[in-house]
């Protein structure tokens, strides 16, 4: 998500014929977007504010997103930010920058809660990509205990259709062959519009019919009570599709999805994985996992575990719980050993990784649309493209004579490293 609103920031600002820099070197601004859905996100992101006032003491320090939104105080302690401004500001910056006179620092963070329409960032420019983000949806209602995402995005809201056609078509005509739809929950999209008859498979058959140029779709999580028939028929009558599903499982043991406030038991999800098996088989389900929640004992992480392997995810994001300010879990008594969840996430990671092994060695000696993302000289002097596969399996074509953009059929010949090689 900060990924696009980045990208957006940064396309603002070269409307304005702003020069863009590295964030390493010597600059006049500084905007630093910052993210605080994990303890260490959080670090990061004041590591970049320090990092920046350190680079150039005379250049104006912007810090926005989600840590701006919740630690405005604190943030205001650090000598040399300019502007701390919250999530529903981050698409006036330039305005705050024009009509500001060394009054600093400027702080200016709404009450996110109130924030009930889409904001207007939006992206049109592409870099040098082929695959570009699209953020289509805000906000989430949901509260899951462990997650400040509610508190710092605001109550659910969806970007209106039209703005995001128009953005896909800008985008394709600039060279974008694969876009994958983003957001904070995005299967909610359209639940918070008056006319019920836009959601998200509806949308996803607008952009196919209306955006001819792009020839794939993905989606980039989507949680599990938000996949119903409509979503799967689509994916079924669309080749442009991309076979890969990120659903967020989060624990394999209903205790635990309890205190977590997530909204489905394990046979649920189970019984919705089983589903979209069987109508689209060669679909990657790949999914998040958060170890440590508070009363997670050996017994519930034996569930989670087992659950994984049975399940057959292609590959596991694992996250160690920590608590954040404002979230319910912080309650919990029977909090987890920084040890034990270490153990923990290294073990999940060691099964993510033969899941992942599995996963590609049973794609070998299949064909399969790559979409090439660059093109290389290899070591022997030989023209080497990389690129991914519709299901997400990063791929090396060695003696390749096309260019970055191509979208190419070949065949999975063998495990190489982090990449599997391909022969057209
Ligand atoms: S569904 Fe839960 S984890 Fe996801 S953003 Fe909403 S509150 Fe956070």
């Amino acid at each position: 998500m900060n990924q696009y609103e980045t990208e957006a920031l940064l396309n603002l600002f070269q409307e304005q014929s702003f020069q863009i820099v590295y964030f390493g070197e010597k600059a006049d601004i500084y905007i630093i977007n910052t993210c605080t859905v994990t303890r260490e996100a959080e670090r990061k992101s004041r590591q970049m504010i320090r990092k920046a006032i350190k680079q150039n003491r005379m250049a104006k320090i912007i810090v926005t997103g989600c840590s701006a939104q919740s630690y405005s105080p604190e943030l205001s302690e650090i000598e040399g930010i300019n502007f701390i401004l919250g999530n529903g500001e981050k698409n006036h910056i330039l305005k705050y920058l024009q009509n500001t006179v060394n009054n600093f620092p400027v702080i200016s963070v709404k009450p996110i809660k109130n924030v009930k329409k889409y904001d207007t960032l939006s992206k049109k420019h592409t870099g040098l990509h082929t695959r570009s983000l699209v953020k289509i949806q805000d906000g989430c209602n949901n509260f899951c205990t462990y997650c400040k995402v509610p508190y710092v995005r605001g109550p659910q809201r969806s970007r209106n259709p039209e703005d995001i056609l128009k953005e896909i078509i800008l985008l394709s005509e600039k060279g974008i062959k694969e876009i994958v739809l983003l957001g904070i929950n995005l299967g909610t999209y359209g639940h918070d519009f008056s006319d019920s008859n836009i959601n998200l498979a509806r949308l996803i058959s607008l952009i196919i019919d209306n955006c001819l140029k792009i020839k794939r779709i993905r989606l980039s999580s989507i949680e599990i009570i938000n996949i119903n028939n409509e979503l799967i028929n689509v994916y079924e009558k669309y080749p442009k599709m991309c076979p890969h599903l990120h659903i967020p499982l989060q624990s394999g043991s209903d205790k635990i999805l309890r205190l977590m406030n997530r909204p489905y038991n394990l046979s649920f999800f189970s019984d919705i994985i089983n589903k979209i098996r069987k109508r689209i088989p060669k679909i990657a389900i790949t999914t998040d996992v958060m170890v440590g929640f508070p009363d997670e004992d050996e017994n519930s992480f034996k569930h989670t575990y087992n659950y994984i392997k049975n399940i057959k995810f292609s590959k596991l994001h694992v996250f160690p719980y920590s608590d954040r300010n404002e979230c319910l879990s912080n309650l919990l008594i029977n909090k987890v050993d920084y040890s034990v969840k270490k153990m923990r996430t290294k073990r999940l990671l060691k099964l993510s990784d033969e899941l992942f092994l599995t996963f590609r060695k049973q794609n070998i000696g299949q064909v399969k649309d790559i979409l090439i993302e660059s093109v290389k000289i290899s070591q022997t002097g030989n023209l080497e493209a990389y690129g991914i596969t519709d299901n997400y399996i990063k791929v090396c074509i060695p003696d390749f004579h096309g260019k970055k953009g191509d979208l190419v059929r070949a065949k999975l010949t063998k495990i190489n490293n982090g990449y599997v090689n391909a022969l057209l």
